[in-house]
């Protein structure tokens, strides 16, 4: 049975889907399964793993809706990794879900029929906490908020965590927020852990670190259809993701060599 976690904060732009190919490419490169799923209609995902959202016919969208079962739609990607793609249909997805029973729970049911098959699923969160978060949310055993540090960063923290809270009471008592993940980071400067320390104290929520720095490196990926731990194997983010990754497998290093062999470790 896999352990499924959602990577979720309603702001754009700070890494959610880059943590989720990173995450997706550390872990398979661990040795796991994994399924990533793409639950934003602007497909972001999809597309930075080489699939082209406008020419998809199947799509986690018709999964949502009850037409199509989840292992009809799932595509392999490059990296490794299983994907549930998106395209733009997705957008009137929640509207269409708003009239209906249970309509939080579809994800989680449509995934019940494939979880057996990954070791992990990874949920990219559109940037909203509407009807299609609330089912990454439901579908998930674990949140990671990826968190850009900077000043008030830490007020989207608090209505998530809000919508984590109301999730747990509602539809999944199980969920667990594994931490915050801080995202384009620039140690340069005290700010960003001043941030983060706010944010911590604020909130009695768990830093994961390492932080994964702000680099150019990131920037060039989505376009070649390939995620940073394979452009760009060597750089200090990719080695970061794949720290988290150990911690998320359960890994430590000495038993990562052990799966992974030595370069895993560097
Ligand atoms: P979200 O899914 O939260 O909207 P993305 O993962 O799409 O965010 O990232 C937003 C932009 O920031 C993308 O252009 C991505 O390539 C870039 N990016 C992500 N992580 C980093 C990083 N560590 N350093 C520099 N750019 C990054
Ligand atoms: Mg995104």
């Amino acid at each position: 049975m896999a352990r499924v976690l959602a990577v979720a904060n309603q702001k754009g732009g700070v890494a959610k889907t880059t943590s989720v190919s990173s995450l997706g490419a550390a872990l398979t490169e661990l040795g796991q399964r994994v399924l990533l799923v793409d639950l934003d209609p602007q497909a972001c995902l999809t597309f930075s793993l080489g699939l082209d959202p406008d020419a998809l016919e199947l799509s986690v969208h018709d999964v949502l809706l009850g037409r199509l079962s989840a292992g009809l739609v799932v595509l392999p990607t490059a990296d490794g990794s299983d994907l549930l793609p998106a395209t733009i249909e997705l957008a009137g997805c929640e509207a269409m879900l708003l009239s209906r029973t249970g309509r939080e729970h579809v994800l989680r049911l449509a995934l019940a029929e494939i979880v057996d098959d990954y070791d992990f699923v990874l949920i990219d969160c559109p940037p909203s906490l509407g009807v299609l978060t609330i089912n990454g949310l439901t579908a998930a055993d674990e949140v990671i908020v990826p968190l850009q540090c900077e000043t008030l960063s830490h007020r989207g923290v608090g209505q998530l965590l809000d919508t984590v809270h109301d999730v747990r009471r509602l539809t999944n008592p199980r969920l667990r927020v594994r931490g915050v993940l801080p995202t384009l980071f620039d140690g340069r400067t005290a700010h960003s852990r001043a941030v983060l320390a706010d944010v911590a104290a604020r909130y009695d929520i768990h830093v994961l670190e390492p932080p994964v720095a702000r680099s150019v490196r990131f920037a060039e990926a989505p376009g070649t259809g390939r995620s940073i731990l394979t452009t760009a194997g060597r750089s200090k983010g990719a080695l970061a993701y794949r720290e988290h990754a150990r911690a998320i497998a359960g890994l430590d290093p000495a038993a990562v060599s052990a799966v992974g062999g030595s370069a895993l470790l560097v």
